[in-house]
């Protein structure tokens, strides 16, 4: 449902990502892993057009990205309808959360769907009710962000995220930002997500969590992907030596 070709982004002449080649199958779940300021946001944010590559090709639900170039020879996206048709496909959870603050968490959750998606309210309000239910937050549906914890917080981002009916989620570091006791009850609802078939794209570094819950595993360093595979080859050392390296400096 993803496919990335050949993507390169560049700040001035900071060359973050180099030539990233990422498929990403429907129902699969990839952790990427890295050193910091490896590229590993900037990559998320390609996929959900919040950042324009350079160069190189996106394909979400194999239709691509209809970047155009500009006279400077840069990608720029189309109109604003087009990149929402297409951010749409994809959610996003990021470390803090990004909630509306003065919206209730209900409000939250519709916003999307009504806005972008044009459904109709009572619908949408249906479908925020069931989703608050499988994060465990029915009886917050009219509170305000601010009076939940991080970990509920999260989980309604994670709510919000499947409201849009994506056909993949991207998280980037989702639980970094949160309490350890709060740690587990987010990381519990992605593993019931990717039991039930998400495709998922995790930044994270709980290497015990990828480990268990991924399909690949993929090691980012300096813009590029030097290592990949299944958790079980990689973790058993077989990776590359500066994957290995890695690993032990977590420890
Ligand atoms: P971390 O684990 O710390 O989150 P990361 O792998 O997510 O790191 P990125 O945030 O993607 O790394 O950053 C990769 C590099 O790109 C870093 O060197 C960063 O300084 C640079 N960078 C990111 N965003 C911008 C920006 N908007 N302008 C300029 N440089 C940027
Ligand atoms: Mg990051």
């Amino acid at each position: 449902v993803i496919e990335l070709k050949q993507i390169n982004k560049s700040y001035g002449n900071h060359h973050v990502l180099k030539d990233v080649d990422l498929k990403v199958s429907k129902g699969e779940v990839i952790s990427i892993i890295g050193p910091s300021g490896a590229g590993k946001s900037t990559l998320l944010r390609c996929i959900n057009l919040l950042e324009v590559p350079t160069s190189g090709e996106i394909l979400l639900e194999g239709k691509r990205v209809p970047y155009s170039v500009n006279r400077g020879g840069q990608l720029t996206l189309l109109s604003k309808y087009r990149t929402s048709h297409f951010r749409s496909k994809v959610g996003m959870v990021f470390q803090h959360f990004h909630l509306w603050n003065h919206k209730t968490v209900l409000e939250n959750i519709i916003a999307g769907p009504v806005t972008v998606k044009k459904k109709n309210r009572a619908e949408a309000v249906e479908k925020a009710r069931y989703l608050l239910e499988i994060v465990g937050l029915s009886e917050k549906a009219h509170s305000m962000p601010i009076e939940l914890s991080g970990g509920q917080q999260q989980r309604v981002a994670i709510a919000r995220a499947l409201a849009m009916e994506p056909s993949a989620i991207l998280f980037d570091e989702p639980t970094s930002a949160l309490d350890p006791e709060m740690v587990n009850e987010v990381l519990q609802i992605m593993t019931n997500l990717a039991k039930e078939g998400m495709t998922m794209i995790i930044v994270t570094h709980e290497m015990r969590f990828a480990r268990q819950v991924s399909d690949r595993i993929v090691f980012m360093e300096n813009g590029e992907i030097t290592a990949q595979g299944t958790p079980d080859v990689l973790f058993e050392g077989n990776g590359s030596e500066r994957f290995n390296q890695f690993l032990s400096s977590l420890q």
